[in-house]
């Protein structure tokens, strides 16, 4: 069965920071995998709760704002 994925690319957290990767979704999720991210880091994909919470790569979030072809926001001042 096919997994909805409307970009080229999953969030994945891993390594204290929320990535982006290109690697295959894989069906029912990640577990305790090693993936490759936008930013060129391998990852092991942390799966716990908190992981989600962590803060978005900045290399990784470009990168997928262009794989979206999706301008990226201003930055917004404090
Ligand atoms: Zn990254």
């Amino acid at each position: 069965m096919a997994t909805y994925r409307p970009h080229p690319f999953s969030w994945t957290p891993g390594g204290s920071l929320r990535h982006a990767t290109g690697d295959e979704y894989p069906s029912g999720g990640w577990r305790d995998d090693k993936v490759t991210t936008l930013c060129g880091r391998p990852i092991r994909v942390d799966t716990s709760e908190l992981a989600w919470l962590w803060d978005t790569c900045p290399d990784c979030n470009a990168a997928a704002h262009v794989l979206a072809q999706c301008p990226m926001p201003p930055a917004v001042s404090a």
